[in-house]
């Protein structure tokens, strides 16, 4: 899936034996977006909106846990961006039927706002938005910091560990969208495992038996040897982003004539992706961090912009784009409905009170059978 090749890319003539420029380029970045860090703050403001919701999604659940006096807090629809699979099925349902479910809404529309937002913008939400990718992202460069090792995987075992991310996203794909009928995947989405999938989720955390944390723990080990382990071996939300991202028409560009050929392009992409061998990066694994635009030192010789065209996109502009996609589309989904869900404190109430029974376990994707009043 990895499209950018270290050594086997022919240049065409027209590059390859284009002399190198002998005029001094300005030394002086264009962009003053890059004398701030924006991709840092967006990603900092991203996750303080997650943490929050997090915060807020257990009071929510632990009122009813405890059968605590007053009013529940307020469920934060948020929590369901940590549904993919919902996300997936109520993307599918949406399009078969044309309404979008009432259960997971919010799971939808923040999966389509990624998708959306990688089919404009490269890998732009795995880049600036998602939290697990910040987070993998500090313990890659505490780890760095430690062993000073880039974590570059030889070729062949890196392209073999690439692949179990996408054979993850195939099997979700393939259980969800083709041997699933339609019917049977409108049960599911209101069967009663699914309407508390939100709740199982945070479960999964709030509840963690051993196995889980030394699970949790060997991410963590692993993405702090081989920075990034997660998103680029294991993430299936991050293989679908990646694959939609080859039609974003913004793209990493190089221009030949500006380049000097010093290699920090190279250097400082994250995703060891070799820049300067390229015009035009299209590898599934560019997140559109800029980290190879803020670097180099020739003016004009690397941008984020349209093929065959002047325009380009600044981190500060990455930035805007990026935080006005979310904003505007979760605002919309908020303002026609389609944020919240519409399951009653009273049905939280009993199914929080009753989620041990074996009627909320996932039963191997299986859709469960249930009556209307379960
Ligand atoms: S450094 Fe450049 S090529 Fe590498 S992931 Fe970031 S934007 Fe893409
Ligand atoms: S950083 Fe990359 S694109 Fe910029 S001058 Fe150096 S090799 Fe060329």
């Amino acid at each position: 899936m990895h499209t950018e090749q270290n050594t086997d890319i022919p240049r065409p003539m027209s590059e390859s034996a284009a002399p190198r420029t002998t005029r001094r380029r300005s030394w002086t970045r264009r962009d003053p977006g890059t004398r701030i860090d924006w991709r840092f703050w967006s990603q900092t403001f991203w996750a303080a909106i997650t943490i929050w919701i997090g915060w807020e999604f257990w009071r929510f659940v632990h009122h009813f846990e405890t059968a605590a006096a007053g009013n529940a807090a307020g469920r934060p629809p948020g929590a369901e961006s940590f549904l993919p699979i919902s996300g997936l099925m109520g993307l599918r349902n949406w399009i078969a039927s044309g309404v979008l479910n009432h259960i997971h809404p919010a799971a939808t529309i923040v999966l389509g706002l990624a998708l959306l937002s990688s089919v404009l913008l490269k890998k732009s939400f795995c880049g600036w938005v998602c939290p697990i990718g910040f987070l993998s992202e500090a313990v890659g460069t505490a780890g760095r910091k430690v062993h000073r090792w880039k974590g570059l995987l030889p070729r062949s075992l890196d392209r073999t560990l690439r692949s179990i991310k996408y054979l993850l996203l195939a099997f979700f794909v393939w259980a969800i969208w083709f041997a699933m009928p339609a019917r049977e995947l409108a049960l599911f989405i209101e069967s009663p495992y699914n309407r508390v999938a939100d709740i199982k989720m945070l479960h999964f955390f709030t509840r963690a038996d051993s196995t889980t944390i030394w699970i949790l723990l060997s991410l963590v080990a692993l993405g702090f040897v081989v920075s990034g382990f997660w998103c680029r071996f294991l993430c299936p939300y991050g293989a679908l982003t990646g694959l939609v991202s080859f039609l974003a028409p913004w793209k990493i560009t190089r221009r030949a004539a500006s380049c000097i050929d010093c290699d920090k392009c190279n250097r400082a992409c994250p995703a060891h992706i070799p820049v300067a061998q390229l015009y035009r990066v299209r590898s599934d694994e560019c997140n559109g961090c800029l980290a190879c635009v803020a670097v180099c030192p020739s003016a004009e010789a690397l941008e984020l912009s349209l093929p065959r065209s002047r325009a380009r996109l600044t981190a500060r502009s990455m930035m805007i784009a990026v935080t006005a996609l979310f904003v505007i589309g979760i605002g919309l989904a908020m303002t026609t409905g389609h944020w919240q869900n519409n399951i009653t404190t009273d049905e939280y109430t009993r199914r929080i009170h009753e989620i041990d029974n074996p009627k909320y376990s996932h039963n191997r994707g299986q859709v469960p059978v249930y009556t209307p009043s379960d």
